[in-house]
């Protein structure tokens, strides 16, 4: 039992049933319509108030709110219903698209990236929609996360923009973080080398060639290391070399190359202080070789920021009470992530904490959720929705 009525509400059978409808209705990337009429379907049930957006009808958001906004702040949760592929479905032990409780856990494409977590949320709605909330609390239930976007979240966030959906005070995104408080997001930044050289027959790649492709393998090995900087919310920032392009015959030296970088970056770095960092090292390889001759280049409108949510907020702060309520000691999640939805919300003002179970195997075979981290997953957003909105 805990002293917070709320979690102890949370019902484990509901949920491993709502969660194991959403993973047995497939719903790779681009194919989100039946997933979502479920969701639909789950809320009228309920009588749980919803609207759809969407860019294309067949790629819908489904919004659905309980509470009223006049009374005090909106809460938002997001959660993706998109999935990724299966690829290798002999490696699966049972149907990816059926989801299949075995030792405890759910099984199948989606239980843990990301369809379980929408199904806390959705229960969260369930639990919630008779109490007196002070303010209200919504979903998003997206589509198209796992390819970009451009028909989920951003098209929400846009349409927040626009007035056409309330704007949260507050978002939570289902993602998995092992339920450490997830406040920053690294940023990217693409950039290619071009090195020159010079083209010559192989027979005299010693007298007249320069060799452009020796000398972006100088570049790389120069740029390829772990980079010290460090942000105590998001970790280091990474540097790594992704693509080459060099050579035209096998008996012409090559008088070009071009490497692709992605730049991975931390907050406080900017365009700037990226590129400068990489002209330093190649520069230190210049002065020891006066042929070696780059160029930068990058497209500064397609750097994604890096972001974070203040360690104060009162968000934040309602995570940190929650676990401690739960007996767990929160923690900050500083690990090698990838790029997630909230950077949507967190680009439009909105604070933003990620805050989800940790699954296995996700994008791979055997992709599974423990049951119990479902449970208690639910448990951390029963107690911090009704701290946020006074019941
Ligand atoms: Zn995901």
């Amino acid at each position: 039992m805990s002293s917070n009525q709320w979690v102890d509400k949370v019902n484990r059978d509901q949920l491993v049933q709502v969660c194991k409808q959403l993973v047995s209705i497939p719903s790779v990337s681009g194919d989100e319509f039946e997933v979502m009429q479920f969701v639909k379907s789950w809320l009228a049930d309920r009588d749980i108030a919803y609207i759809e957006t969407a860019n294309d009808p067949q790629r819908p958001n489904i919004i659905a709110t309980i509470g009223d906004a006049n009374a005090g702040p909106i809460i938002a949760m997001n959660g993706h219903l998109d999935v990724v592929p299966v690829s290798d479905a002999s490696s699966w032990e049972s149907d990816p698209f059926e989801g299949v409780v075995r030792n405890g856990r759910l099984y199948g494409r989606g239980a843990a990236d990301m369809k379980s977590s929408v199904g806390v949320m959705l229960t969260m709605l369930d639990m919630f929609r008779n109490a007196s909330l002070q303010g209200a609390l919504s979903v998003h239930v997206v589509s198209d996360e796992e390819r970009g976007a451009n028909f989920g979240t951003k098209h929400v966030v846009a349409e927040i923009e626009a007035g056409n959906i309330p704007r949260p005070d507050f978002t939570i995104v289902g993602e998995g973080s092992g339920f450490k408080i997830r406040i920053a997001e690294r940023g990217g930044l693409g950039v290619k080398v071009h090195f020159k050289g010079r083209a010559s027959h192989t027979a005299v790649a010693r007298v007249t060639g320069i060799n452009a492709l020796a000398k972006a393998a100088k570049g790389i090995l120069a740029l390829e290391h772990h980079l010290e900087t460090f942000h105590p919310a998001v970790g280091h920032p990474v540097l790594s070399v992704n693509g080459i392009q060099a050579g035209i015959a096998d008996n012409v030296v090559p008088g070009e190359a071009m490497i692709d970088i992605d730049r991975r970056t931390v907050p406080g770095e900017t365009v700037e202080s990226i590129i400068g960092d990489i002209r330093a090292k190649l520069d230190a390889v210049a002065a020891t070789d006066p042929d070696f001759i780059y160029e930068l280049e990058y497209d500064p409108e397609r750097y994604t920021v890096a972001n974070m949510t203040s360690a104060d907020s009162p968000l934040v702060v309602a995570f940190q009470e929650s676990l401690r309520e739960l007996d767990r000691e929160p923690e900050f999640f500083v690990e090698w992530a990838g790029i997630t939805d909230a950077r949507l919300y967190r680009g439009i003002g909105i604070d933003t904490v990620i805050m989800g179970a940790a699954g296995e195997n996700e994008h791979g075979a055997n992709e599974y959720i423990e049951i119990n981290d479902i449970e208690t997953q639910a448990r951390i957003y029963a107690a911090t929705i009704s701290r946020l909105l006074g019941v």
